[in-house]
């Protein structure tokens, strides 16, 4: 009998993908399905990024390029760092990867192994907790909770550090529940930090550029204290609406740089060619679309919490980042993974359940508003029904 080594028995999943294959199978069976589900943008990639991918095979770019990623395009994440978060990066610090989920293994795989300690936000991005068991290190949660509107608290967060903690994990604008971690605790937890200067951090800030009603993103790049230890993660796929092109990049201190290029030589070797051509046209073209699309999330946002907040038993604090909803549908009487598979199967409304994103999403949903508000209509009142029905 085949045997697949035991840590393969570790590694997690994202029901996120399981629910689009569930909803797509309704709807080709002629079920009509609203789809809450996947984290995805649903506006097509602006078309000069287009342009420019198709330009790059046309120009026959078609071959490896550098396993860390074409120079212009290195440069051109520096200069975003530079413009969006006033800092100075050497393109030479910067990896390009094939999506924001290739930072977050390296990283894990890096600093996870029997012995060592994880921190990460619960509820959180499901792979970080998958990667880590798949390593053999210590997940330990780090509660994101309700009442502090889902930002991580510095306090909890430097409570949980030990002799054993090798990397701290930190996500805002957060997945799943929209939260903003405000200037004052990051600063917090940055100067709390000090005291354990053998703890790398991974700040997951993919969705850096959502931030609503004059939140701002603060990125741990602006904290030079950590800098030696810090990986910033970000990409495309989010701000860019390019799930599908799968690009992503990270700055890392110079040796975790160089393990990384050596991660990417023995794995995917490079991101392919006209992805990162397009990426340029990315980040160096106009910004107007993803204006208009943060715009567009947040109109939505509105729609989605007062829709929430008017169902019966449910709340929802106001999300400030990300395209997230996290109601909290304790009251309902329904166990959060029960209710997101029955409004499924039974009203046609696709929506994950917390526990999904660890043992503290218990009581809630996630909901992606990257939906056109009049499918965010439907699936309200196809939610309102079967509550008023079933609860
Ligand atoms: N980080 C977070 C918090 C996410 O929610 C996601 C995608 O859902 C990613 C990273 C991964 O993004 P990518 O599709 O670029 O791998």
């Amino acid at each position: 009998m085949l045997r697949v080594v035991p840590s393969f028995d570790r590694i997690g999943d994202e029901n996120a993908f399981a629910v689009l294959a569930r909803a797509a199978a309704l709807a080709a069976q002629g079920r009509d399905v609203v789809n809450l589900g996947i984290g995805q943008p649903d506006f097509p990639t602006p078309a000069h990024i287009v342009e420019a991918g198709i330009k790059a095979l046309r120009d026959g770019h078609h071959g490896y390029t550098p396993a860390v990623g074409i120079p212009p395009l290195r440069e051109a994440v520096a200069r975003d760092i530079h413009r969006r978060h006033g800092v100075e990066v050497s393109p030479d610090a910067v990896m390009v990867v094939p999506g924001g989920k290739v930072t977050m293994f390296m990283a894990i795989l890096m600093f996870g192994a029997p012995g060592a300690e994880i921190l990460y936000p619960d509820p959180g991005f499901p792979i970080y907790r998958s990667m880590i068991e798949f390593t053999g290190a210590t997940p330990v949660p780090v509660p994101i909770r309700e009442d502090n509107g889902f930002a991580f608290s510095a306090e909890e967060t430097l409570a949980l550090l030990t002799e054993r903690t090798r990397l701290l994990i930190v996500n805002s604008p957060a997945n799943p529940t929209g939260g903003v971690t405000p200037k004052a605790e990051v600063d917090a937890l940055v100067e709390g930090l000090a005291a354990h200067p053998g703890v790398a951090v991974l700040s997951d800030e993919i969705y850096g550029t959502m931030t609503y009603d004059g939140e701002a993103h603060v990125s741990l790049l602006a904290y030079p204290g950590i800098r030696d230890r810090l990986i910033y993660l970000d990409g495309a796929s989010k701000t860019y609406a390019m799930t599908g092109w799968r690009l992503g990049w990270s700055v890392w201190p110079k040796p975790l740089h160089d393990a990384a290029r050596k991660l990417a030589v023995n794995s995917f070797s490079c991101v392919n060619a006209a992805t990162q051509w397009a990426g340029i046209a990315a980040l160096d073209g106009p910004q107007d679309d993803v204006a208009a699309m943060v715009a567009a999330f947040d109109r939505r946002r509105r729609l989605v919490v007062e829709g929430l907040n008017r169902l019966p038993n449910v709340s929802c604090v106001t999300p400030k980042g990300a395209f997230y909803a996290f109601p909290n549908v304790a009251r309902t009487g329904w166990k959060a993974k029960a209710l997101a598979t029955a409004l499924l199967d039974e009203a046609g409304v696709a929506v994950i359940g917390g526990p999904d994103f660890g043992i503290h999403g218990e009581g809630y949903l996630r909901l992606s508003y990257a939906n056109s508000a009049e499918n965010i209509a439907r699936a309200l009142d196809r939610m309102r029904q079967f509550l008023s029905e079933r609860a």
